[in-house]
């Protein structure tokens, strides 16, 4: 970090050095003026914490509806002190909709009309439909292996979409290159600063829900790192204002093993990740080889005593199904991976089983293929019930 400072109220992409930009707020005044049950009062939704946010007017917010989303207890598949904050209840079924509600309505505010970004799915998704919702057009890049169902809803909600033969850093060098030449605004992860602040109210949440004492560690499957630097950004905002104290909850960023630049570094102890090759997973989500906000992740980890774990597919695949079979809750693949990567860190001493962990599941189960279910029935001969 360099402790330059940026005009508020104004687009910024990345910082002069290449760096992402980070917005600060006036915390002294917030402290006089609202009290932690002037917050408590309020509804539960994402626009409880707006002095906190940074839109200012009301009137430019786009919202579709963006819930506080429910802490559920796992106890079969991830034992009795694991709760699931479940983001697949978001508009757009995913996680995405927190920092992209927050960066379009800036967009709107700032007076900007064409928005490029690469994805790898739920986050074109959830720009396409808050940017339509404004008339915003967007334009739209992911890997031509990005799951047909997320292809498919961002042209739904208004987006053009381009599938590219690449990963996701090389649909960002396409948005990069036109951005450069002044073609659209460029919304990747954390090359503009708002979307950030959209993901730190999953920490805000967590205080609020957890009656202002943290948990005491959250495994967060990580990508380019939003949500994990943006709830570590919440904590020192809300102890600065006297709602929390110093504790912090141990930070895992989860990773697949088929793309694990973050636990490579965290490893090796540097600061900066190499980009990962061939990167594959069954968790398209956290399928980043390269993330800007690498060291800041790291940082956070570090920082909060945690670690950085990567896990198989199979242990992924494996999660998804306990979870479901045995507690109904159909996780995506990427919360399946903070399930295996809990059950590894308890193994591991990581964790006392007495400690009080949550595991996000950033987007809903129901946008991601399912094991075959194709047993028939043929109504016209005699069913034996009794077999059923
Ligand atoms: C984007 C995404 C992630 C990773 O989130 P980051 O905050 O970018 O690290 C994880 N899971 C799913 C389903 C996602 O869409």
């Amino acid at each position: 970090m360099t402790g330059e400072r940026y005009e508020a109220d104004m687009l910024h992409g990345l910082s002069r050095v290449g760096r992402p930009l980070l917005v600060r707020y006036d915390l002294d005044t917030i402290r006089a003026m609202i009290p932690r049950g002037m917050i408590a009062a309020r509804p539960t939704d994402m626009w409880r914490w707006r002095e906190l946010l940074p839109v200012r007017h009301t009137a430019d917010v786009v919202s579709l509806g963006e819930i506080e989303t429910p802490l559920l207890a796992i106890p079969s598949s991830g034992g009795p002190n694991a709760l699931v904050k479940d983001e697949g209840r978001l508009p757009t079924g995913s996680f995405k909709a927190r920092g992209l509600v927050m960066a379009v309505s800036m967009a709107k505010a700032l007076g900007v009309t064409k928005i490029a970004m690469p994805t790898n799915g739920n986050a074109g998704a959830a720009l396409a439909a808050y940017a339509s919702r404004c008339g915003i057009e967007t334009i739209v890049f992911c890997p031509d292996d990005t799951p047909e169902i997320n292809v498919r809803e961002i042209a739904a909600q208004g987006a053009r979409v381009y599938r590219v033969n690449g990963l996701i850093d090389d649909c960002g060098a396409i948005v990069g290159k036109g951005a450069a030449e002044g073609r659209w605004f460029d919304f990747s992860t954390l090359k503009e600063p708002y979307r950030i602040e959209g993901k730190k109210t999953m920490g805000l949440e967590l205080a609020a829900q957890f009656g202002w004492r943290l948990p005491d560690a959250i495994f967060y499957p990580t990508g380019g790192g939003t949500g994990l630097i943006g709830m570590w950004k919440a904590f020192d905002e809300i102890e600065a204002l006297g709602w929390i104290g110093p504790e912090r909850p141990k930070m895992f960023a989860v990773q697949a093993s088929g793309c694990a630049p973050i636990v490579k570094a965290f490893e090796d102890g540097v600061e900066h990740a190499e980009r990962w090759e061939n990167a594959h997973t069954v968790a398209a989500g956290i399928r980043v080889p390269r993330a800007v906000g690498d060291f800041l992740i790291l940082r956070a980890v570090r920082e909060s005593g945690g670690r950085a774990l990567a896990i198989d597919d199979d242990a992924i695949i494996a999660a998804v199904d306990g979870c479901a079979r045995e507690d109904g809750l159909l996780l995506c693949p990427e919360g399946g991976a903070t399930l295996a990567a809990y059950h590894r860190a308890l193994r591991e001493g990581m964790v006392d089983p007495s400690d009080r962990v949550v595991l996000f599941n950033c987007a809903t189960g129901l946008k991601y293929p399912m094991p075959e279910a194709n047993a028939t029935l043929d109504r016209h001969q005699e069913i034996d019930l009794g077999l059923l």
